[in-house]
This record gives structure tokens, sequence and C-alpha cells, in this order.
């Protein structure tokens, strides 16, 4: 499984924090990131992550189109909901393509844990009997 990280500013340290807490588990999945995200996280855990641009360089689109090529399988995006300003917008395409093609997508920590443990636990079938093209069950 591939997932996908991507941080606010003031999120980052959360970010960096729960992959400290998880970096184990699962111990086989690929992280990629978001350029500065991607880098805390690497720095902190000593687990490779596959860095993108930085979110406002378009790194979030990188993710997205990856997203739509079937390459990740889990999003974990800390959005700042109070000073994020005009980065808020960076969401809504992420949100769109996660529902489109039934990603999970979390956008805070409380429920980054429970997609966490529930890939752990390998309870995200769901996505298998959907067809991701057009969202009809198979
Ligand atoms: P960054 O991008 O990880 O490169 O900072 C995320 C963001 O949009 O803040």
């Amino acid at each position: 499984m591939t997932i996908a990280l991507i941080a606010h500013d003031k999120k980052k340290e959360l970010m960096v924090q729960l992959c400290i807490a998880y970096c184990a588990t699962p111990p086989s999945h690929n992280l990629c990131a978001t350029g500065t995200t991607g880098k805390l996280v690497s720095e902190a855990t000593g687990l490779p992550v596959t860095r993108f641009l930085s979110g406002p360089q378009g790194g979030d689109q990188q993710i997205g189109a990856r997203i739509g090529y079937n390459e990740i399988d889990l999003v974990l995006f800390f959005r700042d909901p109070v000073t994020a300003g005009d980065r808020e917008p960076d969401l809504q395409p992420l949100l769109k393509l996660c529902d489109n093609y039934n990603i999970p997508i979390a956008t805070n920590v409380a429920t980054a844990e429970v997609l966490i443990q529930g890939l752990a636990r390998g309870d995200l079938g769901w996505r298998d009997i959907v067809n991701p093209k057009n969202g009809v069950i198979l």
C-alpha cells in the first residue's frame, strides 16, 4: 500500500509525531509526500519517503495525478483550518479525486489513526468491490 502525506505548516509536527508513533505499522507500506512534509517525516523516522514538489508548487496535484493512476491507497492531509488561508482550496481537488476513486482520506489526526489501524487490520476491502471508474458495486 502507498500512503500519501500532506500537512500544512502548523500541522507538520503532528504529522511527524504520527509517523513516529506508527512508523512500524504496517512496516511494508510505501510513503510519499509533498516536499517539506516528506523531508520532515523522513528525517524524523528514517523511513524512505518519495518526495514530490512542495504543496504550493504543485505537490498536491502530483499526488492527485497518482490517485488517478490508482497508485495511492490512503491520503493523510492534515489541513490547518484556522490559518491555512489561501491554501484551503488545495484540499478540494484531492477530496474530489478520493471520493471519485474511493480512496480513504484523513484531514485530522484522529481520523488518520482510525484509518491506519484499519489498514493494519486489512479493513479496507470495500474499495475492491467498487468500480473506481463509476462507483458501481462490481
Ligand atoms: P509541503 O506542502 O509539505 O511542501 O509544505 C504541503 C502544504 O501545502 O503545505
